[in-house]
């Protein structure tokens, strides 16, 4: 008798080193690959934002397409459904006559409870969930030291793991993925999925025009480390701010598993045999190790990362002022740093790492904002959202998370160092385009007689600050 498996499609929507699809193509005769757009993953959060903004419901919907070309290409397909995973995947396995449910495994806590519910709705028909850690660069089973036991702070758990662990190599892609005759569906239009009027073109003062799939991902990979030869100077160009070369720009197609970190490892050291092995070269894998290190740690601590004082228990009396988090989220808070970041996310769903940093600590530490509604923000607007990456980056700069020290950003200070000329800031702010580069990150500073020269002159108007922005202290490098 045959066997037939169903490969449920999550973050990971890629063929290349792909565990669960390689292992239900090994272990069976017909695979049924399915994903279906969760409505538990759209609508309000309870932070009153959408959960998922329009730029990544649109990135995910192309990297479905792709994903489904992919697997034609392999003889294949993909059925697309809209429903929660919990009554999709039983109503398919019954259809046919599956053994198994293959699915990646995520260790965060919406994650887990979907997978908990699609388990127990599947035990009813007695089909077995079969779960594949696949998210990370290092395996969880490969960690030296059990989760439950490692270091709550980064640099003593990632030399544990460069000492004493090692990179599994990439899982090749199945040649052939047989599929029986399956009512594949279409992909949802953003009306489908409740987004009316969605505001998706790309804006060309983004840093890159990202388009959502493994191919375009490969392709970026490719470009980034051997055409332009950018990761020989990674460490030096990270904190740019402008260009798409700065950084590798690899983030959405990681968050959305269309690369698997494991990939873009072996094209470093495919790249360090080739061309050259450097700082920088080592710079990236290191990222990327903050980013399994953000992983572990949710799979660690859980739920306790989205309470108030998170994983250290802080009591803080965080401010639930919505009228300043609004303003901050519009980019008009009066501080041109971190309007021209939020700005540039709310403008292309993006960010570089500089700019999540300084505006994440201007709403918590400066604003005292409860630093949750900056992470729910960032969630919805993001296309590289990555729960783990997200929520563990927030707390860690609010002093929740895995630091223990005070990590409040001076963001005057960072604005005149990573943007000496205010070429940034004038980008994303023209209205202060003309000013001195130092009143064009202090417009506050100008004497009155000042502010009439230029307000008369180049009708320059910007808000006041909302706060004494001089407050903060630098310790971020
Ligand atoms: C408040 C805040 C929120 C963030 N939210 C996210 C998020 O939702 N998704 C996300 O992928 N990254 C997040 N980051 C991390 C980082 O800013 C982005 O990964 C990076 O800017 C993406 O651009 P890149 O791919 O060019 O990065 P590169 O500099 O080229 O880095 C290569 C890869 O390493 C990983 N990486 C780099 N920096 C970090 C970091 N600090 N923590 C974890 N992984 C990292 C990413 O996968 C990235 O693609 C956040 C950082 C902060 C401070």
């Amino acid at each position: 008798m045959s066997k037939t498996a169903i490969v449920w499609f999550r973050t990971d929507l890629r063929v290349h080193d792909n565990p669960p699809l390689a292992a239900a193509v090994e272990d069976t005769d017909e695979v049924v690959p399915v994903y279906t757009f969760d409505p538990q993953q759209f609508g309000e959060s309870e932070y009153g934002v959408p959960k998922t903004g329009p730029r990544r419901a649109q990135f995910r919907r192309e990297s479905v397409t792709d994903l489904r070309s992919s697997l034609r290409e392999r003889d294949g397909d993909l059925v697309v459904r809209q429903g929660r995973p919990d009554r999709v995947l039983p109503t398919l396995a019954r259809e046919h006559d599956a053994d198994a449910v293959h699915c990646q495994t995520r260790p965060a806590t919406e994650e887990y409870e979907t997978e908990a519910s699609v388990r127990q709705s599947l035990s009813h028909e007695g089909i077995e969930l079969k779960t594949h850690w696949t998210h990370t660069l290092y395996h969880r089973e490969d960690l030296p030291t059990p989760v439950a036991d490692i270091a709550d702070t980064f640099t003593p758990w990632r030399q544990d793991v460069e000492e004493n662990a090692a990179v599994r190599e990439p899982v090749p892609a199945p040649e052939t993925v047989p599929t029986p005759a399956v009512d594949s569906g279409d992909v949802p239009s953003l009306s489908d999925l409740g987004f009316e009027n969605p505001e998706t073109d790309i804006d060309d003062r983004g840093v890159y025009e990202f388009r959502g799939g493994e191919t375009a991902g490969l392709e970026r990979l490719a470009e980034y480390v051997w055409e332009r030869d950018r990761l020989r100077e990674y460490k030096e160009t990270r904190n740019g701010l402008l260009g798409a070369d700065y950084s590798s720009k690899l983030s959405p197609w990681l968050a959305h598993g269309c690369l698997s970190p494991r990939r873009v490892h072996a094209a470093v050291r495919e790249y360090e045999a080739e061309r050259v092995a450097n700082e920088s070269t080592y710079w990236l894998v290191f990222e990327l190790l903050w980013r399994d290190f953000d992983a572990f740690q949710f799979e660690k601590h859980g739920a306790q990362f989205f309470q108030p004082g998170g994983i250290r228990a802080r009591d803080i009396d965080w401010r639930k002022d919505r009228t300043a988090f609004e303003r901050w989220a519009s980019g008009e808070t009066g501080v041109p740093f971190v309007d021209a970041n939020m700005r540039e996310l709310n403008a292309t769903g993006y960010m570089s790492n500089r700019g999540r940093q300084n505006a994440a600590s201007f709403l918590a530490n400066t604003l005292g904002v409860d630093w949750r509604l900056g992470a729910a923000y960032f969630e919805s607007r993001l296309i590289d959202y990555d729960v783990c990456s997200n929520w563990g980056n927030w707390a860690y700069v609010a002093g929740t998370g895995n630091d223990s020290r005070d990590s409040a950003f001076d963001v005057v200070g960072q604005a005149h160092r990573y943007d000496g000329d205010a070429e940034y800031v004038t980008h994303w702010c023209p209205e202060l385009d003309g000013l001195p580069s130092a009143y064009a990150h202090e417009p506050w500073t100008m004497s009155e007689a000042e502010q009439r020269q230029y307000g008369v002159e180049l009708g320059i108007e910007y808000p006041d600050p909302m706060v004494d922005v001089d407050a903060g202290h630098e310790q971020f490098e």
